[in-house]
């Protein structure tokens, strides 16, 4: 399956992908994961990537597409993927329709992860990710770790991602309504969007998406 993770910053995209991309046996592409670990790699990419992410910023296109191509491109990717984080505007949309004409395929769903404003603040705020694996995501009040400041699935050391502070997530958040969610309609035209409810645990919506994207849990 060729899938399409849609949702504002903190409606759970990368907890979801990584549980779906396992049930689905397709890897879990993440555009904001492949900037982060060019960031922590040092990479000129990275170095690229970095001052627009700290802003809230989109990472500009000429960056973002041949980035998410060249992943799609990978072996692992022949059969499918779920893409979490791309495309984010209409230009990338439309590049993406573009890669996927080259390939002969095309996207079975668009799953787009539907959750309040006031409740999107709360869980990015306490927001924990693990430095070892970017899937291992805590919150302090709502999924707190045994330990505080320690992976309970590796050990390994939780840290605040640098934009989800308060400023960062309104101008995120900003940026979603004014870039991404216009890809919502441009989907809706192609008759792939479903529409799911992000709130309640983990593993319901995890159910729940399953369900709408036609497959049991
Ligand atoms: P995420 O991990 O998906 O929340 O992405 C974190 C940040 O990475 C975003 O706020 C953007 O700055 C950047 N980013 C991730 N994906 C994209 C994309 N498709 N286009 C532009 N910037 C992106």
């Amino acid at each position: 399956m060729r899938i399409v993770l849609v949702g504002p910053p903190g409606a759970g995209k990368g907890t979801q992908a990584a549980y779906l991309a396992k049930n689905l046996s397709i890897p879990h592409i993440s555009t904001g994961d492949l900037f982060r670990a060019n960031i922590s790699q040092g990479t000129p990419l990275g170095q690229k990537a970095q001052e627009y992410m700290r802003a809230g910023q989109l990472v500009p296109d000429e960056v973002t597409i041949g980035m998410a191509r060249d992943r799609m491109a990978e072996p692992d990717a022949a059969g499918g993927f779920l893409l979490d984080g791309f495309p984010r505007n209409l230009s990338q949309a439309e590049a993406l329709d573009g890669i996927l004409r080259e390939t002969g395929t095309e996207l079975d769903a668009v799953l787009d992860l539907e959750v309040p404003e006031d409740e999107v603040v709360k869980r990015i705020a306490g927001r924990r990710m693990c430095r070892n694996d970017s899937t291992h995501i805590f919150h302090v009040e709502y999924s707190p770790p045994k330990a505080e400041g320690v992976c309970d699935a590796c050990g390994g050391e939780l840290y605040q991602r640098e934009d989800d502070s308060e400023d960062t997530v309104r101008k995120r958040l900003e940026v979603y309504h004014s870039e991404t969610e216009p890809i919502i309609d441009y989907y809706k035209a192609q008759e792939l969007v479903v529409t799911i409810s992000a709130l309640g645990r983990v593993d319901e919506v995890t159910r729940r998406a399953m369900e709408a994207l036609g497959r049991s849990a």
